[in-house]
């Protein structure tokens, strides 16, 4: 399997690659050069496999032969070992109410289903093909404690996270900061999250530096999270369908980074027999507006109570428009120009109307978010988190939709407080982290101080 640029100007590369480089060189994102069809007869089979030898036939296809298919099993297989949940991603069934619960990993969030596996792919292809790993990112909150859960402890991997100090919850701080392996290094740095994406952005733009130190990114642009997410679509399906070809099943997706619905958009495009997704965003809505009117544009950022979906930019977004214009990497070029130069974009009638064929989308409001906790909780007792229930409260006219639920309510404790008086219990994975030993340093946000800082480590770190 080829992958190449949504913009065209990067020779093909195979899988392991594709997973290497991250972002391509020419500045767009990694798809496949053609996406695999399943079949009726191969989708009813699939639907009696467990989570994980059903990701060893999503993902294969993909890879494509690039990793032998022993070691893909014994891959998927150390990746999801530590999910706490037997089937990993269960469809739950609350009073009526169908949630795809992602949250068993061991971080409480749906990033880890694609981070446990990034984590096993890298070391697993930098054991084979040599070379290191030294991963630098920042995280206003849930990705950084997932990628940290994702390699700690890998071989030929070093992981930086930056925080912005005391501007994260103290659960998800913790949750970075009681890593003590050796090749975890966390940064408290004082300043905003908007310094440390900044200072990440600097220093991948220091081009010495960056190669010097074989730098590499965890975001969501990966192509490799997009695969792994995919799998919990089909087993979804296969949860609620029974396997029949025949039923189609529609699915309601909180949504950021237009990772996880792109995903799903992925599995529909394969064959899966899903109807178009809901997509659910929060105030920071540039997502919803540009499926009812074709136009994106990013407005400021709102501070909300699902605060993983406060983002304007989707980095994913370009992977759609990509397949939207049927692979045209000169229209994408196009319209990102357009983006860069005017600070929106626009697609057509025709393809306005493709959009609304591929999604449906919901703005929803604190106030709603809040709204739908308190009535989940009083129909049935389930407590939603906050990103969760924009989803549910996106599908509340669809209620045959499967609500994907991005986060365990727990992490997002203050939330659930003032929806419904009380708190939920904390996971065991969340329990006593306020306890435990932490290691931390503090700097201050400023390109030079990081650098030196990650330089001075990996000149004496041993991996
Ligand atoms: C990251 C995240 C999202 C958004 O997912 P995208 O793939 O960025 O669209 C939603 N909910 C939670 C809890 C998250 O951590």
């Amino acid at each position: 399997m080829n992958y190449v640029s949504t913009r065209g100007r990067v020779d093909p590369v195979g899988f392991a690659q594709a997973v290497l480089m991250g972002l391509a060189t020419d500045g767009g994102l990694l798809v496949p050069a053609s996406i695999p069809r399943v079949d009726p007869a191969t989708l009813r089979a699939w639907s009696a496999l467990n989570f994980k030898d059903l990701a060893l036939e999503v993902i294969g296809p993909f890879v494509d032969g690039e990793i032998p298919r022993d070691d893909l099993r014994a891959l998927i297989e150390r990746s999801y070992a530590g999910f706490t949940h037997p089937e990993v991603t269960p469809v739950i069934d609350s009073g009526g109410l169908k949630v795809l619960e992602l949250f068993h990993g061991p971080t409480a969030a749906f990033k880890d289903v694609a981070l446990q596996f990034l984590g096993n792919l890298f070391e697993y292809l930098l054991a084979r093909d040599g070379g290191h790993l030294n991963i630098v990112g920042a995280t206003s909150g849930d990705t950084g404690s997932a990628a940290i859960y994702g390699v700690r402890g890998k071989a030929r991997i070093n992981i930086f996270i930056l925080h912005p100090k005391g501007r994260v919850s103290p659960i998800q701080e913790r949750q970075m900061t009681t890593v003590l392996d050796a090749n975890v290094h966390n940064i408290a740095i004082r300043g905003t999250f908007d310094d440390g994406q900044r200072i990440v952005k600097d220093l991948f733009n220091d081009l010495p530096f960056k190669s010097g130190y074989q730098l590499g990114a965890v975001n969501s642009i990966n192509w490799a999270r997009i695969l792994a997410q995919t799998v919990y679509y089909f087993y979804a399906w296969g949860r609620v369908s029974g396997g029949d070809p025949d039923r189609r099943v529609r699915f309601a997706v909180p949504t950021g980074n237009f990772g996880d619905v792109f995903a799903g958009y992925l599995a529909r495009r394969m064959g899966l027999p899903i109807d178009r997704p809901i997509i659910a965003t929060n105030r920071n809505d540039i997502i919803s507006r540009f499926v009812h009117t074709g136009v994106y544009e990013a407005g400021a950022v709102y501070q909300t109570l699902s605060p993983a979906m406060d983002i304007q930019l989707a980095s994913n977004f370009e992977r759609y428009l990509y397949f939207l214009h049927d692979g045209d990497a000169a229209a994408v070029r196009g319209l990102l120009d357009d983006l860069q130069r005017t600070g929106r974009l626009a697609v057509d009638g025709a393809r306005l109307a493709q959009v609304r064929e591929d999604f449906s989308a919901v703005a929803v409001s604190d106030p709603q978010t809040l709204e739908q906790i308190r009535h989940t909780f009083e129909a049935s007792g389930y407590i939603l988190c906050p990103h969760t229930a924009t989803g549910v409260w996106a599908a509340r006219e669809r209620p045959d939709a499967i609500c994907l639920a991005t986060a365990h309510p727990a992490k997002f404790n203050e939330a659930v407080q003032a929806a419904i008086g009380r708190t939920a219990a904390a996971p065991p994975s969340l329990q006593g982290l306020l306890e435990r030993e932490a290691r931390c340093v503090e700097l201050d946000a400023t390109t030079a101080a990081v650098r030196d800082h990650v330089r001075s480590t990996l000149d004496v770190a041993v991996v």
